[in-house]
């Protein structure tokens, strides 16, 4: 059979069903296992992750981060003189670049393991088939089927949150111009790593959130540390306030809350969580639960040989959870295995400036599990290359149990993001926070500070004012 003037089967070990983080990994993983694959993608190769997601955030955030190190450099001994004006088309441009970079790197890898591609429209029918709307129909049959479909933004029942000036996060990636006000309607992690950006470019940035913080899913010193960051930087943060409904004047929309206060910019960014992408599955009787796909420990969905993987399940949303789920799923079903991944030990990141993360346990959720928790902690401004460096703000939090077992840890500040993992791998190996504290750290480095608040935990910190 031919598809696009390449030739392939009509018949497969394994379909994938989309070719973000979850579907493209698990296709490369079921080829190093010797499989047959197919994947089909309906738009580009990457997913969320790499076109709308990860990927061009982090350009963004790098943007934001050079211009307020220009607009710091004083504190430098550097003058600058002049102004520094962000120019969105180029930025726009450079993130494009950075995109098409690593979603052409996942063609090749896609390419050079044998999986074969096919670009359009897949719908799982019974009996293991896959019927292919692309530039002509296709059809093939998989003995064994993973779907990867993914997750597109959900918009709450607001009247009013159809208008233009609505946008999702995907669409603000791309605005034509860069707005001069911009209201973000939630203050999860999307819409405040969304504020971080816009307001570094130059945006003045209002985040409307029900809750009475942001970040409700994060430790809460961390958070409130967090917010007043923000703050302070001049974001507004409203939280407590349910928006009621949304005026779209054109050239202004407003934000009308339920106290009938009206918040007005000139864009609306819902960032109110994400729902599962059931596209072509609809011929299928899966398990549906809270709008994502239910599927047992080993990613099986109960029909079928059908597993399924990443942001179409729920969890944590997060792409290297969908790396994971891909990886595992595919060895169970070609392999036999029963794996499934340790959902305690993801990592979870928000990247602002500074950058947050954290692994296992809240200190709140720590103290309902176990009656006498320690905990250890250390601040960026004790530690000398976070002073070298002029970003001292934030510390590290540790939780553990009166044994040292480390229940949880949190960071704020500079470099979290890569810091975590040592906590990932102390939990993962159950290194205790005493074990932790005596591993040899680089100086000068950030990661003395990880040292320092796992001998804190037994009162042993060495550097602690
Ligand atoms: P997706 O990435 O959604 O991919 C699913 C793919 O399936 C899509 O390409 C879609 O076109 C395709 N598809 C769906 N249905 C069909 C069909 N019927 N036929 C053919 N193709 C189909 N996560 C992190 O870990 N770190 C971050 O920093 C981070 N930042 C984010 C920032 C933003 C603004 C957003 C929105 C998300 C972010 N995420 C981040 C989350 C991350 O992008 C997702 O968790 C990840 O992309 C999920 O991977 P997935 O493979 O499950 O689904």
């Amino acid at each position: 059979m031919n598809q696009g003037g390449v030739e392939v089967k009509n018949s497969y070990d394994i379909g994938v069903l989309g070719g973000g983080p979850g579907g493209y990994v698990a296709a490369l993983r079921a080829s190093q296992l010797g499989a047959d694959v197919a994947l089909i993608e309906e738009n580009k190769l990457g997913g969320v992750c790499l076109n709308r997601g990860c990927i061009p955030t982090k350009t963004y955030l790098k943007h934001a981060k050079l211009i307020a190190e220009i607009k710091n450099s004083e504190k430098y001994g550097i003058n600058i003189n002049g102004e520094v004006n962000p120019d969105w088309n180029k930025m726009k441009k450079r993130k494009d670049e950075v995109v098409k970079k690593l979603t052409s790197g996942v063609k090749s890898l896609l390419d050079n393991s044998g999986v074969d591609i096919f670009f359009g429209t897949g719908q799982i029918m019974p009996e293991h088939k896959i019927l292919i709307y692309g530039d002509e129909k296709t059809e093939i049959i998989c003995d064994n089927l993973l779907i990867a479909s993914g997750s597109t933004p959900f918009r709450p029942d607001i009247s009013g949150i159809k208008s233009d000036n609505v946008i999702t996060s995907g669409e603000a990636l791309d605005m034509p111009i860069l707005p001069d006000e911009l209201l973000i309607l939630g203050g999860g992690v999307i819409g405040v790593e969304m504020a971080d950006i816009f307001h570094g470019l130059g945006v003045e940035v209002k985040i409307i959130e029900i809750m009475d913080r942001i970040l409700p899913e994060m430790d809460q010193e961390i958070a409130s540390l967090l917010q007043r960051s923000l703050r302070k930087k001049g974001m507004e943060i409203l939280v407590d306030r349910n928006v009621e409904k949304i005026k779209d004047l054109g050239d202004e929309i407003k934000a009308i809350l339920a106290d009938g206060q009206e918040i007005s910019g000139d864009k609306l960014l819902v960032a109110a969580g994400r729902k599962a992408n059931m596209k072509g599955l609809n011929d299928l009787d899966l398990i549906r639960e809270n709008g994502f796909l239910q599927v047992d420990n080993y990613y099986w969905t109960g029909v079928g040989n059908i597993y399924a993987v990443g942001d179409v399940i729920g969890n944590n949303l997060l792409a290297h959870e969908a790396f994971e789920e891909g990886v595992a799923a595919v060895e169970n079903m070609l392999e036999n295995k029963k794996r499934s991944i340790n959902y305690s030990n993801v990592p979870k990141c928000i990247y602002t400036i500074p950058a947050a993360a954290s692994v296992g346990l809240q200190e709140m959720e720590a103290r309902k599990k176990c009656e006498k928790i320690k905990i250890g902690s250390f601040p960026f401004s004790a530690n000398g290359k976070a002073l070298a460096e002029g970003e001292d703000e934030g510390f590290v939090k540790i939780i553990s149990n009166q044994q040292g077992k480390i229940m949880g840890a949190h960071i704020l500040g500079s470099g979290a993001d890569e810091m975590i993992n040592e906590f990932t791998i102390s939990r993962e190996r159950e290194i205790t926070a005493n074990y932790l504290g005596n591993i040899i750290h680089p100086h000068p480095s950030l990661s003395e500070a990880v040292k320092e608040a796992a001998l804190d935990v037994d009162g042993l910190a060495l550097h602690s004012v």
